[in-house]
């Protein structure tokens, strides 16, 4: 800039000839190099699709230990290397507005486009239909799918007796192990509503679904969880931010 205004009136075709050369250099680094990290990035978000090089996985393999597993048909969700291609950083919460059965068979349906990684039952049994390291179709909105895991309830918006302490006791332990796994906060940001998904057109989980109690007792779920691993290695225990 300085460079401009001390200087007199020059001979203009030299300087802008100089000042075209460089931009036409430092633009074409610019593409190049944004050529590179795009397609490093892909690279990276398809690199199991290289022969050898696919995360072994094995049918009926959980990631919640407490789950029983169906498997979602293929067709309802993607196939992905997560948390290595997409970071997971949030928890999409979910009613099914049917029983937990009507909810499986859907999940099944190849017809269906949509499925979740879980269901959670009305007496706490939890069932997983997709792997977390997949993307599972259950929030309308591309981006959050590929940043979520996805946890269906049984039950009904408008009936609050379908939220049953069981419910909720069982989806915080899970909320909480998928919070430790990757690492994610407890609080409104991490955690929302199939409604507050942006775009979203549902009004799941609903004005009965109680945020406090059930963040209360995902941070529970963490503590019982951090006091086990120090009881059982306190060596290891850091005095480190909890
Ligand atoms: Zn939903």
């Amino acid at each position: 800039m300085a460079e401009q205004g001390t200087k007199g009136p020059a001979e203009p075709g030299k300087r802008t000839t100089g000042r075209t050369r460089r931009a036409v250099l430092f633009g074409g680094i610019g593409v190049l190099g944004a050529a590179a990290l795009v397609g490093r990035e892909e690279i990276g978000r398809a690199w199991w699709l290289l022969p050898g090089v696919r995360k072994p996985r094995k049918e009926g393999e959980l990631d919640h230990a407490g789950a029983s597993w169906t498997a979602a048909s293929p067709a309802n969700w993607r196939m992905a290397d997560r948390p290595d291609d997409y970071r997971i950083d949030r928890i999409v919460v979910h009613v099914t507005q049917g029983s937990f059965a009507s909810s499986v068979d859907a999940f099944k349906n190849p017809f269906h486009k949509a499925s979740a990684h879980y269901i959670v039952r009305q007496d706490g049994h939890v069932e997983q239909m997709v792997r977390e390291l997949d993307v599972a179709f259950h929030s309308g909105n591309r981006s959050m799918n590929e940043r979520s895991v996805g946890i269906e309830h049984e039950g009904f918006v408008d009936r609050p007796q379908d939220f049953t302490d069981a419910l909720y006791a069982a989806s915080a332990r899970l909320a909480a192990d998928v919070c430790r796994r990757y690492g994610i906060p407890v609080d409104r940001t991490h955690f929302l509503g199939h409604s507050e998904v942006p775009g979203a057109d549902h009004t799941d989980p609903g004005p009965h679904w109680d945020w406090d109690r059930y963040l209360g007792l995902v941070r529970a779920g963490l503590t019982v969880t951090a006091a086990t691993a120090a009881t059982a290695a306190p060596a290891a225990a850091s005095p480190g931010p909890g």
